[in-house]
């Protein structure tokens, strides 16, 4: 049984990461959506709001054997080991993903040679679609729809506009 990682910080997260988890989970036995910090990263929504709204995607969108969990601190590394996940799934958009994916993947072989990255390469039409362009286009009211789930766009009108 192979068990698949695909961690982030979906804030929020995006048709460009269900796209990935969708197509992944016809490739492994069960994918875990892992919601992390990036502690580099600014975000709009907490973990338990963006907990709540990815399972509700994943519950409509995707196939039972995708999981979702938080994960508050430790390398992803360790949480993979400790879930006996053998892969750890990213997606990329573009030559500069893959500068920093490769960069990240390097670092990971050197903490746990056993755990393989897995890159798939996002859809033509989810290339463009990053998080932070999104939160752009929201903030100023723009349309998001086609770039996240329903749920979530309404969501970041709530957030943008009660706030
Ligand atoms: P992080 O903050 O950990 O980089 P993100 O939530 O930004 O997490 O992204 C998680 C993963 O999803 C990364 O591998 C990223 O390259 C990938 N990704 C982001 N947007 C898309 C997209 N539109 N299509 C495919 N993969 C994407």
């Amino acid at each position: 049984m192979t068990k698949a990682i695909y961690a982030g910080s979906f804030d929020p997260f995006t048709l460009g990461h269900l796209d990935i988890v969708n197509r992944s989970s016809k490739m492994f036995d069960e994918v875990i959506v892992a919601l992390g910090t990036n502690t580099s990263k600014k975000s709009l929504f907490t973990a338990d709001e963006k907990l709540e709204m990815i399972q509700e995607v994943i519950d409509e969108y995707s196939n039972d054997n995708v999981k979702v969990i938080q994960f508050t601190d430790g390398l992803i590394v360790n949480l993979a080991k400790k879930l006996d996940a053998k892969v750890m799934l990213r997606g990329l958009r573009s030559v500069a993903d893959m500068e920093y994916e490769m960069n990240i993947a390097s670092m990971n072989k050197t903490q746990a040679p056993e755990i393989e990255s897995v890159f798939l390469m996002a859809d033509e039409k989810y290339r463009f679609v990053s998080s932070s362009l999104i939160k752009e286009i929201a903030q100023f009211d723009g349309d998001v729809s086609g770039m996240v789930p329903e749920n979530i766009a309404k969501r970041m009108k709530e957030k943008y506009y009660t706030m």
